[in-house]
């Protein structure tokens, strides 16, 4: 199947098809007794999961025992303000830190899953049990069920009804101008909202129209790839897509577009709003598998969005085996790209170096170790050299797309920023095209952050 010219253009039954290594790895935490990590599913179907006293008394054990820790200093925002809280009370101890000021650390975590993935060495088995994203999810839910969220938060945690009405002739030029106006009044008081991201008429699914199949008769294949847009790749940034279409059909990969699709409910999620993903997940599960029970593999552009599929899904309905279809057949583009290198089938035939590439590495993709597969597919590109920096440049879900609580100043990225500026590289960008934006803001020098598949279509020359 080949993409239109306007799709990919710049300008305009039980198949083993499992991506994911370790079969039924639920967690990739590292137990300090040897044991396999286990991850008990999140309990949100428990009366006792929306207790609040209860919550507060575990959120006091949890940080306790982080407080002691410290490990996941620089990590995120999230663990220096649980410390400086502990640090500048009275007793310099948990019992010194006012409960109210629990919700600080909540509202600066966004659910990547790193400290737990990478870093923690107290996860389930370990009698301690820690699992600090898990906690600041719950304590999200309790806050939503019990406080609800401002019109703002919800306003912006719906990218795809944005992105609808955006769709309207005539309407994106009103919702920027809207947006803006608010946000330049302080009404929405959008974290940084230069940052926010344009929403185009011309989505990537219309683009792709003839690449839209019907889920009656899904043909049986052996390696296509169905790409969930996602709403930032289907509203804000559907070029991406464009690349990602050319790079994969380039390679004799063939892509085809769902019949429906919702918004994953990542930010929704982030709110704590979970009957919110409930809903979400009821249109896209049931249409993504059957694409995977017929053998194809699921792409989804957005590390975060994929995680949403891989890990919080799985989590919050762990006895739904079309959950578990999807989880096990979704994957980041490189993941995908790395795989068919593996077995020979990526075209290395490239025409144009690259030189110097500066590569941010997405934080939800830092369990599956995803930012190095991308490295070493672009590593391939003769005359290309990869530097990669990770770090926390608070681009994260709701901190990217100013529908979540949290404030982190673009200060935070500050290191890579100078990196970039030091080395002048040819090409810098991220895997999470959110965070690849925030950087492009941050160094405001007209420079433009690009995409790893933008710049492998550079190097194909496609
Ligand atoms: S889940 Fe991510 S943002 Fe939240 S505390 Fe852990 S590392 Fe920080
Ligand atoms: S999450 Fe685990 S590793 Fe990180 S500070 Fe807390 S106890 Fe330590």
């Amino acid at each position: 199947m080949q993409a239109e010219d306007d799709c990919s253009g710049r300008n305009s039954g039980e198949r083993d098809n499992s991506l994911v290594s370790g079969g039924e790895r639920a967690t990739c935490g590292q137990s300090q007794n040897g044991e396999a990590p286990f991850r008990p599913p999140l309990s949100w179907k428990e009366p006792d999961f929306w207790d609040e006293e209860k919550l507060l008394s575990e959120m006091e054990r949890i940080f306790d025992i982080c407080h002691g820790c410290r490990r996941c200093l620089n990590l995120c925002d999230a663990f220096p303000t649980l410390f400086e809280l502990v640090d500048g009370s009275g007793t310099m101890e948990m019992d010194g830190v006012a409960k109210r000021d629990y919700w600080k650390v909540v509202d600066t975590c966004y659910l990547c899953d790193r400290c737990y993935a990478i870093r923690c060495p107290f996860v389930p088995p370990h009698e301690w049990a820690v699992d600090f994203p898990q906690l600041m999810l719950r304590a999200r839910a309790v806050r939503h069920r019990s406080r609800g969220v401002s019109f703002r938060e919800r306003l912006l945690a719906s990218p795809d009804g944005i992105g609808r009405l955006a769709a309207i002739p005539g309407v994106a030029r009103i919702i920027s101008a809207v947006v803006g106006r608010a946000a330049a009044h302080g009404r929405l008081h959008l974290p940084r909202e230069s940052a926010l991201p344009p929403f185009h008429r011309d989505t990537l699914r219309k683009r792709c129209r003839r690449l839209i199949s019907p889920s009656a008769g899904i043909p049986e294949v052996d390696g296509g790839v169905v790409l969930f847009a996602t709403c930032y790749g289907n509203f804000n940034a559907p070029d991406l897509g464009g690349d990602l279409i050319a790079v994969f059909e380039h390679n004799g990969i063939p892509v085809v577009l769902t019949e429906t699709e919702r918004c994953c409910g990542r930010l929704r999620l982030e709110l704590g709003d979970l009957d919110a993903v409930a809903r979400a997940k009821a249109v896209d599960i049931p249409v993504l598998a059957g694409w995977a029970e017929r053998g194809w593999h699921i792409v989804a552009p957005l590390p975060s969005c994929v995680q949403m599929f891989r890990q919080w899904l799985p989590l919050m309905f762990p006895d739904d085996p079309q959950v578990q279809k999807v989880r096990n057949a979704i994957a980041e583009p490189f993941e995908y790209l790395v795989r068919q290198f593996e077995a020979d089938k990526l075209r290395v035939d490239f025409k144009h170096p690259l030189g110097v590439v500066l590569l941010h590495l997405s934080c939800f993709s830092s369990e599956r170790d995803v930012s190095s597969e991308t490295r070493d597919i672009l590593s391939l590109v003769p005359g290309t050299h990869v530097e990669t920096m990770a770090g926390c440049i608070g681009a994260g879900g709701g901190c990217g797309s100013g529908s979540g609580r949290c404030d982190m100043p673009l200060a935070a990225g500050e290191h890579l920023l100078g990196r970039i500026r030091q080395v002048m590289p040819d090409h810098y960008g991220s895997g999470c095209p959110r965070a690849g934006r925030q950087i492009e803001m941050g160094l405001a020098n007209g420079s433009r952050a690009e995409h790893p598949l933008t710049l492998l279509r550079l190097a194909y020359g496609i």
